[in-house]
């Protein structure tokens, strides 16, 4: 049908109904599969080989998961060391020893001793590296944890529960070599042999001869090399923190370099005399304001700037004169209102009222819309007393704010 060709409605619609004239033939062949069956099997226990599913979101996780599927592979490999301690039977009772050194056979006993227990032997070999193996690995954990910029980060609960579990394994490693005097026995039945064949020639094997003797015979030798080496690591409160500030009603459009750029160039009466180390100054976040046009940064900034900025209550940001007021460093979670983390790292699944501790958002709070008395949450999981918990959980006069508050502050240096 060409463009130009004009069809009226009511063409459309009567070819519309000789299409019910169609004759459509209902004896087709109807074509089907057998049926099978589909096994499925989920398999949860796949100890992170998934991972590579972050490799193109955040790096950093795809890195979590190797450290942690790592980690349990050493842990699988410290139950199997802890199995093979267990079950651990004497064998140099049952080896009969030369009696004088002038026996006939005693070359021919010694050798068949070396020959039965170097199996046995390089067992606890392989249990002593294994354990210099998973204690350096352990503390370099630790160490990592410990350092000042890891402990601001989120850690994750399962992996630290890992780590636990590797306390755990010390533990039961150390006591499994205590008690098995059977094992000490072998390896000293072992030596003399061994020592007598001069099967050990060359100083190194000599040497961890000498090393696994004194590592099966020292009682508690796992958890001290762990003490000690956990001891050695160095941890430092950080108490140095500097102090924030909220600047309110700066243009939004403004970088957060360009804040401060220009809270630099314009403000030369308050700056006026402060040493080049002490102007220092960064946006940390911002709030939101009330005019979307305009937002609320938080900056951190040097004791001397913020007595003068908190002293002052004004400066110049740009094209206006903003008020200036100290800034809690104390984070509070929109989500749960607990203290220490962001909305965005929070682990609980579902919101929390601020006005009443029910489960939706302060907003939608059935309680508030009856004009009900508050109830605050942090209280409540505190077990205050009921006539303390009368308030909302973002009140500045809750009890639990004030005391985390005072914590919080207690890292940061104001002078
Ligand atoms: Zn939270
Ligand atoms: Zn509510
Ligand atoms: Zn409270």
């Amino acid at each position: 049908m060409s463009v130009s060709e004009k069809v009226s409605l009511s063409d459309a619609l009567s070819n519309v109904d000789v299409l019910d004239e169609l004759t459509l033939p209902d004896e087709q062949p109807c074509i089907e599969a057998a049926p099978c069956s589909i096994l499925y099997q989920a398999n949860f226990d796949t100890n992170f080989e998934d991972r590579n599913g972050f490799v193109t979101g955040i790096a950093k996780y795809i890195e979590e998961a190797t450290v942690h599927a790592n980690l349990n592979e050493l842990l699988e490999e410290g139950n199997a060391h802890a199995v093979m301690l267990y079950t651990w039977r004497c064998c140099s009772r049952a080896i009969p020893q030369p009696r004088s050194n002038e026996q006939p056979d005693r070359v021919h006993i010694y050798e068949r001793t070396v020959q039965v227990l170097a199996p046995e032997v390089d067992k606890l070999l392989q249990f002593m590296y294994f354990q210099r193996k998973a204690i350096e690995r352990f503390c370099g954990e630790v160490r990592r944890l410990c350092h000042a910029e890891k402990r601001r980060d989120f850690v994750s609960e399962a992996y630290l529960l890992t780590l636990g579990k590797f306390v755990n394994m010390f533990a039961v490693l150390d006591e499994l070599k205590n008690m098995k005097s059977s094992v000490k026995n072998d390896y000293s039945t072992y030596r003399r042999a061994a020592q007598f064949l001069k099967v050990m020639s060359d100083s190194q094997s000599l040497q961890e001869s000498q090393n696994l003797s004194m590592f099966l015979a020292t009682q508690n030798k796992i958890r001290d090399t762990v003490k000690d080496a956990l001891e050695k690591i160095n941890v430092r409160e950080p108490t140095n923190q500097d102090p924030l500030v909220c600047v309110r009603g700066v243009l939004a459009c403004f970088s957060n370099e360009e804040i401060v750029d220009h809270i630099r160039a314009q403000n030369g009466h308050i700056l006026d005399g402060v040493d080049k180390a002490s102007l220092r100054m960064k946006v940390r976040y911002r709030k939101r304001a009330r005019n979307p046009l305009e937002c609320n940064p938080v900056i951190e900034l040097s004791p001397e700037l913020w007595k003068r900025f908190t002293k002052n209550q004004k400066i110049y940001v740009g094209f206006g004169r903003c008020s200036v007021e100290d800034q809690s460093p104390l984070v509070q979670c929109l989500k749960c209102l607990g203290y220490g983390h962001t909305k965005a790292l929070c682990k609980e699944q579902k919101d929390v009222c601020s006005h009443c501790g029910g489960e939706h958002t302060g907003r939608d709070c059935p309680s508030k819309a009856k004009n009900e008395p508050p109830k605050c949450v942090n209280c409540t999981r505190a077990k205050k007393n009921s006539s303390d918990l009368v308030h909302t959980a973002y009140s500045m006069e809750c009890q639990e704010r004030q005391k985390w508050d005072g914590i919080a502050r207690s890292r940061v240096q104001y002078c």
